[in-house]
């Protein structure tokens, strides 16, 4: 047997070999309308109705940071991820099942702290935590969660529906979550050296300076589903054409949603929801907020299309703003910059915050070559890049899904 590395490859080419090897079981189920290739998969219900189902997968020291990242927060953000995904399908989610894997360092009072943080926003999205599984784990915390949602067969919205001269649209603001990752990266490597320089301190004392860009950590460790504007969406009768949660970018995610539905898409740098405090955080360390925005993730804000009939429909929701329009595939997915230059958003080489000089994750003694594919590593890469620094493992240049790091 051949032994190819999962970087050789990268993520979305190896989900298409395991999806070949599914599909002879895909096809057993006839209610199955949707398998791989969605937020979630959607399956017929007796009553008319479709069901959605996803799953999230949350590793310590690759989607988070104990030393950073509150218990109850870590709880709240596993429930709320899932959420997400059952909300870009425009359907309402009902139940959840939460498995853990534990390491030792782990104690219980420190589990219950993540239950109580998954219970409480389960309880704020109106969905039950029904079980899951629990598990001895040698290689840290592991957190996942299954949900299930339901909508309406009118209602459902795929990635795949969008039509030249839609109007592209995305809720709340964009960039933040990264930039409130960039500060607790930071405040980290404070902590890892004050503990260095003080082996015998108490660090269960220690406590991390976060009062500063409060609104972008709070965005990062605690992000909201945009269930709101689900709801929204329902009551005034508005199906969006297209939906994708935004995990990985708008950038990204505007790709995925232009690839399923075989359209072109031209959005606007200066239409770019981005709060100035994210600005702030790009600026103090030397990057720029559009690339976070474009590519940093996490922000779990809806980005959708609607056709532009239904354009009254969606005045009267508030938090949201209208990025671009939607082209025939001819026209590639593009960005018009703040000087008025089309930036080809396909090929990362195509933005200039992509070259070797100007990386989002190049800082002072290691550097990430950023491709601006989509794949919900690439931020956790920022993880992998601060262990691979401290934890002396620099034998390997790539990370799992072919993230170049030097
Ligand atoms: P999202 O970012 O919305 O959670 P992902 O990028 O994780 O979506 O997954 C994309 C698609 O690939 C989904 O339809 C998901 O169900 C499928 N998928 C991902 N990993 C696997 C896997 N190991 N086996 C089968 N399907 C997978
Ligand atoms: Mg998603």
């Amino acid at each position: 047997m051949s032994f190819t590395r999962i970087s050789e490859i990268g993520e979305f080419a190896l989900i298409d070999r395991l999806a070949t090897l599914i599909a002879p079981t895909e096809s057993q189920l006839s209610t199955l309308k949707k398998g791989i290739g969605d937020d979630c998969a959607v399956i017929e219900l007796p009553n008319g109705k479709l069901q959605v189902v996803s799953t999230d997968l949350l590793i310590e020291q690759i989607h988070f940071d104990l030393l950073t990242t509150p218990l109850e927060h870590l709880g709240a953000k596993a429930i709320s991820v899932n959420v997400s995904d059952i909300c870009a399908m425009n359907a309402k989610p009902l139940y959840a099942t939460v498995s853990i894997g534990l390491s030792n360092n782990i104690s219980v009072e420190m589990i219950e702290q993540i239950y109580e943080g998954a219970a409480r926003v389960a309880k704020q999205y109106g969905i039950a935590i029904v079980g899951g599984d629990t598990s001895a784990s040698i290689t840290g915390l592991v957190i996942s969660v299954t949900i299930v949602g339901e909508v309406d067969a009118s209602k459902i919205t795929y990635r795949s529906g969008a039509k030249a001269g839609d109007l592209i649209c995305v809720t709340g603001d964009v960039g933040r979550s990264f930039a409130g990752l960039k500060v607790l990266m930071r405040e980290r490597q404070t902590m890892l050296d004050t503990f260095a320089e003080n082996p015998d301190m108490d660090k269960s004392t220690y406590t991390a300076d976060l009062s500063e860009y409060q609104k972008a950590i709070e965005k990062h460790l605690l992000p909201k589903a945009r269930i709101d504007a689900v709801k929204f969406f329902h009551e005034v009768g508005l199906v969006p054409t297209s939906m994708i949660d935004v995990s990985d970018g708008v950038g990204s995610e505007l790709k995925h949603l232009c690839r399923n539905s075989q359209v072109g898409a031209l959005i606007e740098e200066s239409k770019l929801p981005i709060l100035s405090e994210t600005r702030e955080i790009s600026d103090e360390f030397e990057d720029d907020g559009t690339t976070y925005a474009l590519f940093g993730g996490e922000d779990y804000e809806l980005l959708f299309t609607i056709s532009p009939n239904d354009f009254d429909k969606l005045s009267s929701f508030k938090d949201v703003h209208i990025i671009g329009k939607v082209l025939d595939a001819s026209s590639g997915v593009k960005m018009r910059d703040l000087f008025g230059t089309d930036i080809d958003l396909q090929s990362a080489s195509g933005f200039q915050h992509f070259t070797e000089e100007e990386d989002l994750f190049e800082d002072d003694d290691d550097a990430h070559d950023h491709d601006g594919h989509d794949h919900s590593a690439h931020n956790h890469s920022a993880h992998n890049h601060n262990e691979h620094n401290h934890n002396g493992h620099d034998d390997e240049d790539e990370d799992i899904w072919g993230e170049r790091k030097n």
